[in-house]
């Protein structure tokens, strides 16, 4: 690992000041990803802003109908949070299978979504929940937030505060893990709130999360594992990798989409 300053803001306003003064900072969460990064020589940040502490990422709160979670939430707290269980149980359960325990105590919500690992599960959440990213500048609809593989809208030394998850009516997530990380080679993300059917798939498209739309329009004809059957995702634009080929990964997406439609009614 490259040297670098090390810096512990106390509130949201002064690590954002930080963030623009250093030459080459980077934000840190739970560091489950940049420290790797950094181990490995693919990042050497001049400055690394430690997000830790500051009180304003922090906590889960549901207003009216929306979950709002701070992005300094770790997967656990997500997991086992009662507030998200009653309210939106298919995102505790994404939550509860990220990695492994440790993994899970460290990684947090904000840091997983600023990542947009094309494998995460967040994304796919985020995108079939119509989730809004509320940063320290603005909010931005999960469907203009993830732009393709590890690339967001936010800007350089933006911060992710917190995501707003509205409450569906129905939802069920449902991945096909790589044993050994859990990433997903495949996860299905369905959700339905009034009228308004959403699928994302996680961890088979080349550009990171995308919205299913043909299972989108059989499933707002009728919200049913039966009306999903002959429609497929093409295989065209999906990876293939050690883990599994594009075919296979477009056969998943129909396998995981069927069981998480059966799930959520
Ligand atoms: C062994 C292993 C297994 C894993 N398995 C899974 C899995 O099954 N599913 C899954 O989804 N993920 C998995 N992960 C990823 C992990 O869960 C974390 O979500 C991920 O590493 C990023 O979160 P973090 O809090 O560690 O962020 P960090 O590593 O600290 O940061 C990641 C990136 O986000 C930026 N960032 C962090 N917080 C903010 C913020 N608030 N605003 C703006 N930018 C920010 C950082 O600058 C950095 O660029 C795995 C990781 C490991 C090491």
């Amino acid at each position: 690992m490259f040297a670098f300053t090390y810096h512990r803001p106390h509130s949201l306003r002064s690590a954002s000041a930080m963030i623009h003064k250093v030459e080459e900072g980077k934000l840190l969460a739970g560091g489950q990803t940049l420290l790797p990064t950094m181990k490995q020589r693919l990042a050497a940040p001049s400055d690394i802003v430690d997000l830790m502490q500051v009180p304003e990422l922090k906590g889960i709160t549901v207003k009216g109908s929306t979950v709002i979670i701070g992005a300094m939430t770790t997967h656990d707290e997500v997991a086992t949070s009662a507030a998200v269980g009653e309210a939106i149980p298919a995102l505790a359960k994404l939550a509860g299978g990220i990695g492994d325990p440790q993994v899970r105590h460290k990684g947090t919500i904000g840091g997983s979504v600023a990542n947009n690992d094309p494998a995460a599960d967040y994304p796919a959440a985020c995108l079939a929940l119509n989730a809004t990213i509320i940063t320290n500048k603005r909010k931005i609809g999960a469907d203009a937030f993830f732009k393709g593989m590890f690339e967001t809208a936010l800007e350089p030394g933006e911060i992710i505060k917190a995501i707003a998850f509205p409450v569906p009516s129905k939802a069920n997530y449902q991945k096909f893990p790589n044993p050994a990380s859990r990433y997903a080679v495949v996860g299905v993300f369905v959700a339905k709130k009034g009228k308004d059917v959403r699928v994302a798939v996680t961890g088979a498209g080349q550009n990171g999360v995308f919205r299913a739309r043909t299972m989108e329009a059989a499933l707002a004809v009728k919200f049913n594992a039966k009306s999903l059957q002959g429609v497929s995702i093409p295989a065209d634009g999906l990876n293939t990798d050690i883990h599994a080929g594009a075919d296979y990964r477009a056969h998943l997406i129909g396998v995981m989409a069927k069981r998480a439609v059966a799930a959520a009614v």
